[in-house]
This record gives structure tokens, sequence and C-alpha cells, in this order.
């Protein structure tokens, strides 16, 4: 996007992660041996595949799944169709996954899968044939008790139905615990579609009550309005929050009045766009980062927040609903400028906590009230944001580096109890 600033370097994303790794492992002082074995995935698996599509002729795509770490249970981690994805993208996701299922404590190691693909352009017959053909071709990798995929970016609960389907078909009968995030008839799990933004929510109450910021009446911008996006604007409208801006991949809106969520998600569902709300002014993606506000919540795609840009962000609170959304340089910025980030491995946990307990209901046949389900996500979130609140006071570190520090140790616990085979 043209900016009047300096645009930064975009950092390789593997790299970030690996340098945000190492930075903990530093802090923690970790064994070498560790350090060789957690900086690199376990499995990589890179399929091509072809699809019929609706002309008749034949395409062929290219996607990955890697498991970076099984070392406390099987990998977890989303699918996401991209036109940009990359297997260095999706190394990093499932490094985060590592890191995700540990700060909140859940017993997953971490995962991540990716097909090179505008979904958009796809018809919905072209997209079940794409979606059964990369199950298929991942399906020696994936199982509920091995890796366990979920939605992610351009993906939702019709693709894991579709992957459910086809890795039940291959085995004669259902095993719905083969994916998370599924529609709820046919074993998903009761609040999962609202549990990225409600732990990110929980998350804001948290430092909310540490800052002394109240959340009503904070004023929010929010990059990004998908399903992490929309559902974060319309829980902190309700808890009394003004939300000032939203955009999405065409462009943002502001106004610092405030913007109703549930009319601009009906105006989104309408016209496919927040832009074009009316009663609000059009702002770009980057002018979003940086409008006057209280809490920025990243939820859209990574390397938004960069050194470029984080000298002029006015949030006090950034919840990181989105993975990856800020780089290492950004984030020294942030801490040096006193703005309080809630890290995406602690902020957007949410999504796979809830995640876990559908697995859970899907192994014991047994669903659970909506009541349960956010309660015991409410408990989780909040013994976590503790666990790397704690963390960052006593070691003086940021927030990220806290959390990277809280789970590294876990997964570091688990790798040496589990000693070196053979
Ligand atoms: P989604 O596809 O539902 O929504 C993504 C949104 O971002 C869309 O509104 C899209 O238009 C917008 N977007 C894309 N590029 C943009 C850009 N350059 N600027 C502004 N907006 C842009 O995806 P989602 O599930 O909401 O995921 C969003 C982020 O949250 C991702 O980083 C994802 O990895 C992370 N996340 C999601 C979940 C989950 O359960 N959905 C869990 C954990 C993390």
């Amino acid at each position: 996007m043209a900016s009047e600033h300096k645009v930064a370097e975009v950092p390789n994303i593997w790299a970030v992660a690996q340098q945000q790794f190492d930075a903990a492992a530093q802090k923690l002082d970790l064994d070498d041996g560790l350090r060789r074995v957690l900086r690199v995935p376990k499995r990589e698996l890179t399929v091509n595949f072809p699809v019929t599509m609706d002309d008749g002729h034949v395409e062929v795509f290219t996607g990955y799944r890697v498991q970076h770490n099984v070392s406390r249970g099987p990998a977890k981690g989303g699918i996401r169709y991209h036109q940009d994805v990359t297997l260095d993208e999706v190394r990093a996701l499932s490094m985060w996954m590592t890191w995700k299922c540990a700060v909140v404590n859940i017993p997953y190691g971490g995962g991540k899968g990716g097909v090179i693909v505008d979904p958009k352009k796809l018809s919905r017959r072209e997209l079940e044939g794409l979606t059964r053909r990369y199950a298929t071709e991942i399906s020696p990798l994936i199982g509920p008790d091995r890796d366990i995929p979920a939605p992610d970016v351009n993906t939702n609960s019709q693709t894991m139905a579709w992957i459910m389907d086809t890795f039940s078909m291959h085995h004669g009968y259902t095993i719905s615990g083969v994916v998370t995030g599924k529609p709820i008839a046919i074993g998903g799990s009761l609040g999962r579609n609202e549990a990225t933004a409600r732990g990110a929510v929980y998350t804001l109450h948290q430092a909310s009550t540490a800052l002394n910021i109240p959340l009503e009446g904070a004023r929010v911008a929010i990059q990004g309005y998908g399903n992490a996006g929309s559902i974060a604007a319309s829980l902190l409208h309700d808890e009394g929050a003004t939300i000032v801006a939203v955009s999405d991949s065409t462009g943002g809106i502001y106004n610092p009045a405030g913007l109703d969520p549930n009319n601009v998600s009906a105006w989104k569902r309408e016209h496919g766009t927040v832009v074009g709300f009316p009663k609000a002014e059009e702002i770009s993606n980057s002018a979003l980062l940086e409008v006057d506000c209280d809490i920025l919540v990243p939820a859209a795609l990574e390397n938004q927040i960069t050194a470029s840009n984080a000298p002029r962000i006015k949030a006090r609170i950034i919840a990181e609903a989105a993975n990856g959304p800020t780089t290492p340089d950004a984030d020294e910025i942030l801490f040096e400028r006193g703005i309080f980030l809630i890290p995406d491995i602690l902020c957007n946990a949410g999504g796979v906590t809830v995640s876990y307990f559908e697995w859970v209901q899907d192994m014991q046949s047994f669903f659970w009230t909506e009541e349960r389900i956010n309660e015991s996500l409410k408990g989780i979130m909040d013994r976590a944001f503790g666990d790397v609140y704690e963390m960052s006071k006593l070691h003086e570190v940021h927030m990220r580096t806290a959390a990277y520090m809280v789970a590294v140790a876990r997964v570091a616990e688990a790798t040496t109890l589990r000693g070196l085979y053979p």
C-alpha cells in the first residue's frame, strides 16, 4: 500500500519466530541441545495435488502441513488458504502454535497447514474438491491422536466438515475429533466461533485491571473484520467500549463518535466490505493503525506493526488477535514507548482453547453447555495472563518475551522429561 512514510523492510516471519524463540531461550538460559531441537519443526510435508476445475481443466495446487513439536501432545493448528502462503509462513505459524498451547497449558504441540490459493476465485464445488484432495494428501500426518487441524484465514466450519468427512470416509467410520471448528451438528462445540475474540477480550479485561484503563468508554480500533476482528468488535461494544475504526482487506472506516458493530457487520454481509459504511470517514489500513485510540486490535495478517509505524501508534494497549502482526523491531519501540502489548500466543489462544474443549467433547461424545465452555475458557485465559504478567514483572521483560519464557519453559520441561530417543 502506498504510504507517505518510509516503509520498513518486512522481515521473513519464520526468521521472526526463530528470533523470538532465541530471545526467550537466552533469558531462560536454555540448554544448547534443547535450543537446537526447539528451533526447527519436527515434520514438514509439501503436497502438490490436482483439482478438476468447473470448466474441466486440471489445476495443480501446492499445500503444506508442518508439525513443529509434539512433546506435550498431538500437533494442533489451523489451515490457511491464501495466495501468499509459503512454507516459511507455515513453519512460523506451527512454531507459534507450540508456544500458544503451552502458554495456556493445554496438552497439545504445534502444527499448521496452508494451501497457496485465492479461495475467492474458486467456486464452492472447486473449493470442496481442493479441500478433500488436500485433506487426503496430508492424511498420513493428521488424526485425533496425531495432528488436529482447525480453521484459519479463509477457511471455516464448512472446510472442517469436508476434512472430517474425507478422513472418516477413508477409515470407514465417523472420526469427529480429527478437526476442530466443525459445525455444531457434526461434533462442533458451542462457543468455538466466538472463542478467539472472547479469549482476547478476557485478556483485555486483565490488562485493563492491571493498567487501570477501564474497558468501558475505551476507544478501540480493529484491523481485520473477519472472525476474530468482527466478533471482538461486538464483544467490546457490549462492554461499553467505543469502536472508532475498523478495516478489512479493501480499506477502513473511522468515526470517533463510534461505529455500531452490528450495523457494520450487516453492511459487510450485504456489500462484502466495511468500506462505504454510512456516517464514517474512509481511511487506509495503514492509517487505521495510527488512529487516536486506547486499544488497538490487529486481527488480520502478519507484519502490520513495524519499525516504521510503531513510533506513531497512539494506542495504550495492543491486543494481538492476529498471529504475528508485530515485528521484533516494533516490539522494542512499543516497549520503550510504554505501550502494553498482549502478545498473539496469549491474546488469541482462546480459539485453540475452545478447540481443545471441542476435541475433549468429541472424544467423550459428551457435549458441554455454552456457560461451561465460556467459564472454563475464562479460567484458562485469566490464569495464562497471570502467569505471563508475573513473568514479565519478575524478569523486567515485555509481555511477548514473558509469554515465550512461560511457553518455552513448559515445552523444554516436557522434552527433557521424555528424554532423547533412542
Ligand atoms: P478471517 O479470514 O475471518 O478474517 C481476516 C480479516 O482480515 C478479513 O476481514 C480480511 O478482509 C482482513 N484483511 C486481510 N488483509 C488485510 C489487510 N491487509 N488489512 C486489513 N485487513 C485485512 O480470519 P480470522 O480467522 O479472523 O483470522 C485473523 C487473524 O487471527 C489471523 O492472523 C489468524 O491467524 C488469527 N487467529 C484466528 C483464530 C480463529 O479462531 N479464527 C485463532 C487464532 C488466531
